[in-house]
């Protein structure tokens, strides 16, 4: 029997070391892992969970809930996490969607996810963030040696959903080896090794924090500190004892506005990554500065794992996010056509691989119209490639602004307004526009204090873009809206400023 992704779990377990640390002090090793995982696989198929099963799972980051996360590979079945910050409404949809054959919640949302549950034809069991709950029970009346699934590396490993800050959210398929591959490209890409320890604050219903952190860390054979959620404080104190954190753009700008990051504070650490969202130059030269460290900013999507990674060893370039990975062939084409780019010019990311999932779960014609027929993925990412190929994200396909027949990279304009003084960040929007489609709108944060107004950014613009790229409004908000990625939600903005250049 095999089991594609466990076995190579399991051939990179390290005995009796620690392989998850929790900040109260409480730890896993490797032989922990082993036994729980296989305990909970084992009340999975009591509870009549088969290979090709969905099991949704909604909980609190904990240690039993990676270990449930291998469960479900060990038992075959499809592990599809929901985030905690999900409502009924919505969780009714992903269960409609999905169909799981098990529900796993938090004691405290049982009562009602049951009564959708039983609509779904699911059974709902419970698990805390300390180790309790009816699931952990059943684990412990399971005997310890489960006989894993037989899983190939085409099976389906798990459902992710993708963020929606574009849309609904979509059930990416992933299998066991888009999984597998790309966690050991990452493993040798960024030299993880037993001798690491990781700082792990990332949601674990994300693709970030679920299979790069995760997935990298059980193949190397490292070990984790846990966080339920990011805090700088905790980080700093960690980092006296661990070698590698990976974060989302935000952790980096907290941790360059504390006092206490410093170089003495950072020198037993080895490498900084992060992604999911564009890492501002700012706080990758200001970390810099700090510390002497520079953030490794790579790229990815819940539908094709890890793209991109800045080196490890050469140049770290901040606004871009490296070369594609080994294994993985990524183009810049014009989107309609299709037609590949030269160098230098900006067009639709695409990108083939073993890194790339296998469809999006039950949306067949979605599926086909993401896919060209030479098998690339078309990514709705728009960037390029600059001259020593590195790769540049330019922003989203759906942000692209088209005024007056010009086409309009909100991610330029956005870049001028950052850099003045007094300005947070900004968001640059496309709303309808009746004499031009749509007029380019910016929507700006700026620091406290700071005197600047619509007319000084407009005039500053004028110097240093073309006419056509400059907005018609500028607007100010307090924040900028964000989903639990820390990703601006551009289409809520135009949501809200929809009516903003029609008639009353
Ligand atoms: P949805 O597809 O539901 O609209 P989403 O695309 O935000 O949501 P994810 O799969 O979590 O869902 O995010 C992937 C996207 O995040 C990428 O397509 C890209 O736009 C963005 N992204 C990831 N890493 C980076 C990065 N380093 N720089 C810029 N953008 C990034
Ligand atoms: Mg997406």
């Amino acid at each position: 029997m095999s089991n594609h992704l466990f076995d190579a779990v399991r051939s990179a377990a390290q005995g009796g070391s620690v392989f998850i640390e929790t900040l109260d002090g409480r730890q896993w090793t490797y032989d922990d892992m082993l036994l729980l995982s296989g305990r909970l696989a084992g009340a999975l198929d009591t509870l009549g969970v088969r290979p090709g099963d969905r099991v949704a799972v909604q909980v609190e980051k904990s240690p039993e809930a990676l270990m449930l996360y291998l469960a479900c590979l060990r038992a075959g079945a499809v592990y599809l996490p929901l985030n905690t910050a999900y409502t009924l409404a919505e969780l009714d949809y992903f269960v409609g969607d999905a169909e799981p054959r098990l529900i796993v919640c938090t004691p405290k949302a049982a009562e009602s996810i049951r009564r959708i549950a039983a609509q779904h034809g699911a059974h709902v069991e419970t698990l805390d963030e300390v180790g309790g709950g009816s699931l952990m029970e059943l684990a412990a009346d399971e005997e310890a040696d489960f006989l894993d699934a037989e899983r190939g590396p085409d099976d389906l490993a798990a459902i992710l959903y993708t963020s929606g800050t574009t849309g609904r959210s979509k059930g990416a398929m992933l299998t066991h080896d888009n999984l597998l591959s790309n966690a050991l490209t990452l493993r040798d890409h960024w030299r993880f090794t037993s001798a690491d320890r990781l700082i792990h604050a990332l949601p674990i219903f994300h693709t970030h924090g679920l299979f790069v952190a995760s997935n990298v860390t059980l193949l190397s054979g490292a070990s984790m500190y846990i966080l339920a959620k990011f805090d700088a404080d905790e980080a700093l104190r960690l980092m006296a004892s661990a070698t590698a954190m990976m974060g989302v753009p935000t952790f980096y700008v907290r941790l360059v506005q504390h006092p206490g990051l410093t170089r003495e504070a950072t020198a037993g650490m080895r490498l900084f990554v992060s992604g999911s969202a564009p890492l501002l130059a700012e706080t990758h030269r200001d970390f810099f500065e700090k510390t002497g460290h520079a953030i490794l900013e790579r790229y990815g999507m819940t539908e094709t794992n890890m793209n991109t990674s800045n080196p490890y060893d050469g140049d770290r370039i901040a606004g871009t996010v490296g070369f594609p990975l080994p294994g993985v062939s990524l183009r810049v084409v014009v989107p309609e056509s299709g037609k590949p780019l030269p160098d230098g010019e900006t067009g639709m990311i695409e990108v083939k691989g073993p890194n790339v999932f296998k469809g999006y779960w039950r949306m067949p014609e979605k599926t086909a119209a993401e896919f060209r027929t030479d098998g690339f993925f078309i990514t709705g990412d728009l960037g390029k490639i600059d001259e020593r190929g590195y790769v540049h994200i330019v922003g989203r396909g759906k942000d692209l602004v088209i005024s007056g027949g010009y086409n309009i990279y909100p991610k330029e304009v956005e870049t001028e307004i950052d850099g003045m003084p007094g300005v947070v960040e900004s968001a640059v929007i496309g709303v309808p526009h009746p004499d031009f489609g749509e007029g380019v709108t910016a929507v700006v944060v700026r620091k406290k204090d700071a005197s600047l107004d619509e007319k000084t950014i407009l005039a500053a613009l004028n110097d240093r873009l073309a006419r056509y790229k400059q907005p018609k409004r500028v607007l100010f908000v307090d924040d900028l809206p964000r989903n639990t990625m820390g990703k601006v939600q551009k289409n809520l903005l135009r949501e809200t400023y929809s009516g903003l250049y029609m008639e009353p």
